[in-house]
C-alpha cells in the first residue's frame, strides 16, 4: 500500500521510467528538452500561465525520480521551484507573463543568487544595495556560488532598500537580465562533476527597470520565505534522489560481487550500512513528503520546520549513502568506469546548501527547542 495518490504514483512511475531512459551518462541538453516537453519542469506552475497546476510535491516528486535514475536536474531547485514559485505567487501580472511560460516550457531558466563573500550563512548581513532612480533602480553588490548563472535567460538577485522613513534595509528580490550593462560573472573552479556551474557576480551599478522589482518592497521576508521552503525540499529530493542511486548501484554489486563462498552483500558488515542508509533515506523522504504537502497547502510557518528538517536528514542520508555506496564497491568505488567516487564531492552540497547543516541545526535549537542563541 501507498501513503501517495494515485497520481502521484503515477507521476513517480513515469518520470522513473523517463530517468532510467537517460541514466547517468546523459545528454543533459536532451534531458532538460525533453522533460519539459513532458510538461515535468512546469509540473508546479499554475496552468493558466502554461505550468501544470500541481504544487512543490509534484516538483519534488520528478526530483526525486530523476535524481534515483542518476540524472538530476539541479536547476529544477532553482529555476522553477524558487523563482517560478515567487514570481506566480508574488509577481505583477506582467512579470508571470513573461516569464512563466518560459520557466514552464523550459525555454527559459532563471538562476537565484542570495549568497555573498561577507555574508555567507548569515545573509542578514548581505549588502547588495538597491536604490531608486527616476524611472527604476540600481544595483549594487557581490554574490557568490550562484549555480546556472550562464544558461539561464535572467538571475533573481536578493538585494535590498532602504526603507525611506526609518533608514533600515529591508530584502527585497529582482530580476537581472543575463546581459544587464554592469553585471558580470566569473566561473568558480567547483571539484563537482555536474553540469551546473557556480559563478561569482559583480553588480556595477547596473541599472534595472522599474518593473525588475518582484513582489512587493516591505514583504521582502514573506516574499524570501516563500522560495526558500521550496528550496530546502527540492533539495532534499536531490539529496534522496542521489542517495537512492548510489544505494541501488552498491546493492546490485554486493548481490553479484562474489570473493568468499557468498556474495559479498550476505556480509553483515556490508549489508547493515546499506540497511541502514535506505531506512534513514526513506525517514528523510518522509518528512520531505510531510513539508512539501504543508507548503503546498499554504502554511508557509508549518512548512519551515519541516522543510528545514527535511533536507537536514537529506543531506546526511545522501552523504552516508554514498559513502557506504562507494565503499561496498571496494577498489571499484574509486573507478571512474563505475562513477560513484565522483558523488562524494557532490553528495556533500545537500549539506552545506542552501543553508548547512549547523544553521539548520541553530534553527531546530531556536525556534523549536526554545535554545538560547549563541551568535
Ligand atoms: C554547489 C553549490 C551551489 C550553490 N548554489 C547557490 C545558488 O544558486 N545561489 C546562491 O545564492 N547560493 C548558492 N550556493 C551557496 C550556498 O548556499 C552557501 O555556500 C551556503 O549558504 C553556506 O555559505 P558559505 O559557503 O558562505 O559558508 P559560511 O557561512 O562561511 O559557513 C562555513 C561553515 O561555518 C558554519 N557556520 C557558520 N555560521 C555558523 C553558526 N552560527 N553556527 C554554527 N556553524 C556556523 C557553517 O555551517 C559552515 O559549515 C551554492 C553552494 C554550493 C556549494
Amino acid at each position: 500500500m501507498s501513503i501517495e495518490s494515485q497520481e502521484h504514483r503515477a507521476l513517480r512511475a513515469a518520470v522513473a521510467a523517463f530517468g532510467r531512459g537517460h541514466g547517468r551518462d546523459h545528454d543533459h541538453e536532451a534531458l532538460w528538452s525533453e522533460a519539459a516537453r513532458l510538461g515535468y519542469l512546469g509540473v508546479s506552475l499554475p496552468e493558466e500561465y502554461g505550468g501544470g497546476g500541481g504544487g512543490i510535491t509534484e516538483l519534488s516528486i520528478v526530483l526525486e525520480e530523476l535524481g534515483t535514475a542518476g540524472c538530476p536536474l539541479l536547476m529544477l531547485v532553482v529555476s522553477p521551484a524558487i523563482c517560478g514559485t515567487v514570481i506566480a505567487r508574488f509577481g505583477t501580472e506582467e512579470q508571470r507573463r513573461a516569464w512563466l511560460p518560459g520557466l514552464a516550457d523550459g525555454s527559459r531558466t532563471m538562476a537565484f543568487g542570495i549568497t555573498e563573500p561577507d555574508a555567507g550563512s548569515n545573509s542578514h548581513r548581505i549588502t547588495t544595495i538597491a536604490r531608486r532612480t527616476a524611472d527604476g533602480w540600481t544595483l549594487t553588490g557581490r554574490k557568490v556560488f550562484v549555480s546556472g548563472v550562464d544558461i539561464a535567460d535572467a538571475t533573481l538577485i536578493v538585494g535590498r532598500t532602504e526603507d525611506a522613513r526609518s533608514g533600515r534595509l529591508k530584502p527585497c528580490l529582482f530580476i537581472v537580465p543575463r546581459d544587464a550593462e554592469g553585471f558580470s560573472r566569473s566561473q568558480i573552479d567547483m571539484e563537482l562533476q555536474a553540469h551546473e556551474k557556480q559563478f561569482e557576480l559583480v553588480l556595477d551599478e547596473v541599472r534595472l527597470p522599474a518593473d525588475s522589482l518582484v513582489g512587493d518592497e516591505d514583504a521582502g521576508l514573506l516574499q524570501l520565505f516563500a522560495g526558500l521552503n521550496p528550496e530546502r525540499i527540492m533539495t532534499a529530493a536531490f539529496a534522496i534522489g542521489m542517495g537512492r542511486y548510489a544505494l541501488g548501484r552498491a546493492v546490485s554489486y554486493a548481490k553479484e560481487r562474489q570473493v568468499w563462498q557468498t556474495p559479498i552483500g550476505a556480509h553483515q558488515a556490508i549489508a547493515h550500512p546499506l540497511a541502514q542508509a535506505h531506512v534513514e533515506l526513506e525517514l528523510a523522504a518522509l518528512m520531505m513528503r510531510k513539508a512539501a504537502e504543508l507548503y503546498d497547502a499554504g502554511d508557509d510557518a508549518g512548512a519551515g520546520e519541516a522543510s528545514n528538517m527535511a533536507k537536514y536528514a537529506a543531506g546526511e542520508a545522501c552523504v552516508k549513502a554514498v559513502d557506504q555506496a562507494v565503499h561496498t564497491l571496494g577498489g571499484n568505488g574509486l573507478t571512474r568506469e563505475y562513477g560513484l567516487a565522483s558523488l562524494i564531492t557532490l553528495s556533500r552540497v545537500a549539506r552545506i546548501a542552501p543553508v548547512s547543516r549547523e544553521m539548520i541545526l541553530n534553527y531546530i535549537s531556536h525556534q523549536s527547542l526554545g535554545l538560547p542563541k549563541s551568535y
